[in-house]
Order: C-alpha cells, then structure tokens, then sequence
C-alpha cells in the first residue's frame, strides 16, 4: 500500500475524550471513529488489524476441530422466551420490534439460537462431538460504554458452543477450549492468564475467564506470579487426546490465578510472598461449561447409546475479537505510538523515502516494495511529499514492526537503513540484506 493512496486520517492532537492509552492510540492513528457512544466505524488500518486477529481465532478454532458458521445479529424474543432469558436479561438487550408488531433482538449472545439449530437437525449421539462456532457483531447496551472499542455496545465476539452426550466428553470440549485459547492468544502476543471465575448461579468450578494484565483492566486479579513462566509455544496438540488436553489445563491451572470473586485469601497466603501477585487485567474471553440449562428448556436431546433420550451437555465459550485490539494495545505500546506484535500487524513494514520525487530514491523505494510484495509480505510506503520527521513520527505511532528508511545519502554507500520498533535499533544494510531480515 502507498500512504498517498491509502486512508489514514491520524490525528496531531490528543483526543480529549480518550481516558486510556489503547483508545487514544486507536483514534490517534486513525483506526477507528466514534459513530455513537460504543459504536465505532472500523477505519481501514483498525479493520486490518481486526481481520488478523479474527483470522487467527478462526485458525486456531479449526485446528482444534470446531466448525465456523454464522448466525443473524437480530434473533426473534420468541426463542428467548422459552429459556426463559428475554425476560431476566435485562436492560443491556436492545430490544426491537419489526413493521408487523414482533419482537425482536439484537444478539447479546447466542445460546438460544445455536441450540434451535442444533435441535433441529441432531438426534443420535452419533453425530457428536460437536463444536460450532461464528464471529459474529453482539451488541450490549452498556450502561457506561467506554475506552474506546474495550467495553463497546456494538462488538465483535467469537461464541462457541458445544454438544455433547454427557459431562464427561463436555468437560473435554471445556479442555479442548482452553487449549486453542492459550495458543490463540500467545499467537498475538498475549500473555492471557487463565482465572478461575465465577460461574453465578450455576455453581460449580467450570469457568475460567482469560486475563491480560494491564492497569487500565476492570477486573481485580490475584495470581502466582510462576504463571507467567509458562509458555504454549508450537507444542503439537492431539485436541482428540483427552488425557493430553487435561494435562495441559492441568499445567495453566495449578498455579493460582483468580478473580476478585471467586478469590480465596487463605490459599492466596499460602503461595511464598515474593510471587504473590495483585493487580488489574483485561478479560478477553471466558469458557463455560453449564451443562443441560438451555438444552433442557429448549429440548435438544439426542439418542444415547443405549436408545434413551437425554438433554446434551453444553458450554460456550467466547473471544472478545475487538477488545482484543484495545488489550494489544494497551500491553504493547510506548511514548511515540503503537508497538504491534507481528502476529496482528496490519502490515510487515514501513518503508520511508527521505527524498521522494528523487530519482534514485524513488527508484530504490519502488524496488524494496516489489521484492516484499513478491515474498508474499506487506509493506506500507510513505511516498508522501513530507518531512522525514512526520513520516517518522508516524510510522510509530501506526506501530509496523520494521521501518526501511531509504536516502540518497545512504543509497550512495548501497545502504538503507532498518529500524526495529521494538527495540529502536537502527543498522544499515543492503535492501536485499533488510529484507533478508524483516522475512
Ligand atoms: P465483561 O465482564 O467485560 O462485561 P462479559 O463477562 O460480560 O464481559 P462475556 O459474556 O464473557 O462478557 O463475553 C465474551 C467476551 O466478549 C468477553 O470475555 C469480552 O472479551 C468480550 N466482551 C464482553 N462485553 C464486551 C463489550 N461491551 N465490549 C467489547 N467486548 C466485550
Ligand atoms: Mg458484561
Ligand atoms: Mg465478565
Ligand atoms: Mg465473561
């Protein structure tokens, strides 16, 4: 992409309503813009980055064996009505109703409509396991929405839902879950911890939320720090394996790492004091496994073995795809601007030309950004007629993880310049040498 062409409206100015650093960042480099309060139009360098990390929950959501679909935003209130939801959820529902009188809904969620789905088409025990899942917009009418796309009405959520004949192969598919979601977030370049949460009226230990630590969370968090020693890294994972799924739960979660609400002090002490760790985390997903609470109500059943009829067991399990942004952001950042992991970047690298309209320079540009694109990479060229120090400056703040800066100067020697964002570091290289390296 060539920056003259491309719609990058970034701002100079801080955005007085941003509170949080992520937010501010976001409408700074022109990712996203405010249509209503927690509703945002995704800009296209936000809509890239929003794409990868949805491209990624759906990876890793096939490797472990669940299939993608999609289900409608609006769902009808009459299948709400027989769990018996539409009317203790309240008022983050956004109700509607349509030119003939009915009522319908905005999806908060979608347990009623997969589970209508699913009884309709699924009756023998045979046809299970079986996970599906989409990434489809929710909307929940928030009574405060803020921090940018971090607690939004209008968001996009992976939910996935599985059916299974008993408890037993659900509570592997609560495993299975958790697995793909330690891989799916290290992918970004998250540490999320894993937390024993709380699972209200249901009862039980069989939900676990996924935490990114950062100051600006809203969640209250105590942890052993040796939970941040572990790493998923490319372990290959049998996801049909229930023992090797247990273990791998088993291993994230031993050491302590819960929510203020389901927090124990006395266990808390019991860890020696110097890993004994408080503070404040973003959830970007939680797992739950509920059993038959709404394929009793709504008669999903299936054939056991033995030719009986029993409700299956379910959990769901979601991903907050586009708070994710904001959590990526806020753990990945510094005083000039964004930092993005290479998993999500929106493109591999920046190339800045010192001196376009420079025949050598130009021509050197033009060059290095044939040579990425041929190797299947992504570069954004800033051919704008600017400063350097704008073209910098921006750069930073969009946050790619390498910066080729190309200049007469240089070009005279045979060098350009790459910068890592990360580190800051500058070496200067043949191009064909820095792009050696950015692959
Ligand atoms: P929270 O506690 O932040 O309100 P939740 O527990 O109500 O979230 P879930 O029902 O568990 O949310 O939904 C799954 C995921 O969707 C959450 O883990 C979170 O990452 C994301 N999410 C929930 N509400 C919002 C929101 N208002 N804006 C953006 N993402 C959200
Ligand atoms: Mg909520
Ligand atoms: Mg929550
Ligand atoms: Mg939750």
């Amino acid at each position: 992409m060539r920056l003259s062409r491309y719609f990058l409206p970034v701002l100079k100015e801080n955005p007085a309503e941003a509170q949080i650093v992520s937010h501010r960042l976001m409408l700074r480099a022109g990712m996203i813009k405010q249509a209503q309060a927690g509703i945002y139009s995704w800009l296209p360098l936000g809509f890239k980055v929003l794409k990868n990390i949805e491209n990624i929950v759906h990876e890793e959501q096939v490797r472990a064996g669940h299939i993608p679909m999609l289900m409608p935003t609006l769902q009808s209130a009459d299948l709400w009505r027989e769990s018996g939801r539409y009317d203790v959820y309240g008022e983050e529902m956004l109700r509607v109703t349509d030119r003939h009188g009915r009522d319908m809904l905005y999806g908060p969620t979608n347990e009623e409509l997969i589970t209508d789905i699913f009884r309709s088409h699924v009756s023998s025990y045979k046809d299970l396991p079986m996970t599906l899942y989409h990434i489809q917009w929710k909307f929940r009418d928030e009574i405060r929405p803020r921090f940018g796309v971090m607690r939004g009405r209008e968001f996009l959520m992976k939910d996935g839902y599985n059916f299974d004949v008993d408890k037993a192969s659900a509570l592997h598919a609560y495993n299975r879950h958790m697995v793909s979601y330690l891989r799916t977030y290290e992918r970004m370049g998250l540490h999320a911890i894993p937390m024993r949460a709380d699972s209200g009226p249901i009862g039980g230990d069989n939900t676990h939320e996924f935490l990114v630590l950062a100051d600006t969370g809203e969640s209250e968090v105590f942890y052993d720090s040796a939970i941040l020693d572990l790493k998923f890294g490319d372990r290959v994972v049998n996801f049909g394996d229930w023992d090797e799924c247990a273990a791998i739960v088993k291993e994230w979660t031993t050491p302590y790492a819960r929510t203020d609400e389901t927090h124990d002090p006395a266990l808390f002490e019991a860890i020696p004091e110097a890993r004994r760790k408080s503070s404040r985390g973003i959830e970007v997903g939680q797992i739950f496994y509920f059993g038959t609470k709404y394929s009793e109500p709504l008669g999903a059943t299936v054939q056991n073995a033995e030719g009986k009829p029993v409700p299956v067991h379910m959990g769901s399990h979601g991903i907050g795809v586009s708070r994710l942004l904001g959590a990526i952001i806020e753990a990945s950042h510094d005083d000039n601007g964004i930092i993005w992991p290479e998993g999500v970047t929106p493109f591999h690298c920046g190339i800045v030309n010192l001196k376009q309209g420079d025949d050598e320079a130009d021509a050197a540009c033009e060059a290095l950004y044939a040579a990425l694109t041929a190797i299947g990479l992504e570069p954004l060229y800033d051919d704008r007629k600017e400063r350097a120090g704008g073209k910098f400056a921006t750069m930073d703040l969009i946050g790619l993880p390498w910066r080729i800066t190309v200049g007469p100067r240089g070009l005279k020697n045979g060098v350009v310049e790459l910068t890592s964002r990360r580190t800051g570091e500058s070496e200067e290289l043949s191009p064909e040498a820095a792009i050696e390296k950015i692959a």
